[in-house]
């Protein structure tokens, strides 16, 4: 995008935008994050139990093992075909099985008559109680075919990667999923409907951050939250650190609960509650209030936002919003992130020891901490083991915006 294009896109802000960028605007990329599945053990091989039935008693094996083993083992492989026909497995296990016996040969030339079955993952079936049962299918009374092999725990995330498990391990269907992620089509829609405006919020974080840290209340780290309804964004909360804000003994963490990320989300929360209380007579002039929290606007521009009411006060706390960040958030912030339903984050800083978003292994890209095992990432924008995900990028400016640093211990 040109700086002409961003400029134009400015001037269909808001006022109150407008009124607060106060430097120029400038280029940036959004680079979506991955996920700690994508990011390692993805591509799990597990060993899954194979028989082989005639055709004409391939139904009544099949539903004899539907009978004996649990539903989830019987659906455990979506991605694999259940059936396959000696023809379509993979020229290695055609190899291997048709020298075995001069009946294997059989089955495997000219027009089989045959079909091998996938029973299930091999921790999890008793092979002699199956091969028994089994040997009551008609055709199958001499010898119950029985074999392990190994094959991919979770599905393939493209057309390429199922075909090539088919030549290297069984029949793989493509279903057009990421089990690893965020779809790749949910993920370019995404950045299509932010890319245009994404520079003005950062901005704004920036703006700030930058202020906070000249006011000596806080670190230079920003956030900026977003609600955008038919394409159209507006501006509901704008909150620079503040940790270090009314402390008299800071130590060296200051007021773990003045981070950018909470103070904006607590301005979120206090425009809903204003909303709800809107025209009714109240003792209290506010809902909320701990001292703790410094959630009351600190500096003049996070005021002026706060006094904008929000564009639709429904719906669970930040469901839905977009998340605008200078720095990866800390573990704290990424679950406040998280439990507060936000649908989008992006941030520019990555904080290599402390960040809660990230799945590379920690002090992944910086030289200076290289050696050292750091831990995994948390990925905790999308775990499955999380009742909410959202998308999450990293927007790296490619103009002349000045990075905000801070000490890469810091938890932001
Ligand atoms: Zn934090």
């Amino acid at each position: 995008m040109s700086s002409d294009d961003i400029n134009h896109v400015l001037a269909l802000q808001d006022p109150i935008v407008k009124s607060l960028v106060c430097t120029e605007l400038q280029h940036g990329v959004l680079i979506p994050l991955k996920t700690t599945l994508e990011m390692g053990e993805n591509h799990a091989i597990i060993r899954v139990v194979i028989t082989r039935a005639p055709i004409k008693s391939a139904s009544a094996a099949i539903s004899l093992l539907r009978n004996l083993l649990p539903e989830e083992i019987v659906k455990s492989f979506p991605h694999l075909r259940r059936c396959a026909k000696p023809a379509d497995l993979p020229a290695h296990l055609r190899a291997q099985f048709m020298n075995e016996t001069p009946q294997s040969r059989q089955i495997h030339t000219g027009k089989s008559n045959w079909i091998y079955i996938i029973v299930g993952p091999e921790s999890s079936v008793s092979q002699s109680e199956i091969s028994r049962k089994l040997s009551t299918v008609e055709g199958m009374e001499e010898e119950v075919f029985m074999r392990t092999v190994p094959v991919p725990e979770l599905p393939p995330t493209s057309q390429v990667q199922a075909a090539m498990w088919s030549q290297h391990f069984w029949p793989t269907v493509y279903r057009k999923n990421n089990p690893l992620g965020p779809h790749p089509s949910l993920i370019s829609r995404s950045t299509d409907e932010i890319a245009n405006d994404a520079v003005i919020w950062m901005t704004l974080a920036h703006q700030i951050a930058q202020r906070s840290k000249e006011e000596g209340c806080g670190e230079a780290i920003g956030a900026c939250i977003v609600h955008r309804l038919n394409g159209k964004a507006s501006i509901v909360a704008l909150a620079a650190d503040a940790r270090w804000h009314k402390q008299q003994n800071p130590g060296r963490t200051g007021n773990p609960l003045a981070h950018a990320v909470l103070r904006a989300i607590s301005m979120v929360a206090q425009k809903l509650v204003r909303a709800e209380n809107a025209g009714k007579e109240l003792r209290s002039p506010s809902g909320v209030e701990f001292d703790a929290f410094q959630d009351a606007p600190i500096l003049a521009d996070e005021q002026k936002v706060l006094d904008v009411d929000h564009p639709s006060p429904s719906g669970y706390l930040c469901h839905d919003l977009e998340l605008y960040l200078t720095h990866e958030p800390c573990v704290m912030c990424s679950m406040a992130i998280l439990h507060s339903r936000m649908g989008k984050v992006v941030f520019r800083h990555r904080m290599p020891l402390t960040g809660g978003l990230c799945a590379e292994a920690r002090g992944h890209g910086h030289p200076q901490l290289a050696g050292a095992d750091w831990g995994r990432g948390l990925g905790l924008f999308w775990r499955r083991e999380l009742n909410w995900s959202l998308i999450a990028w990293e927007w790296e400016s490619v103009g002349l915006l000045k990075p905000l640093l801070v000490n890469y211990e810091v938890h932001a």
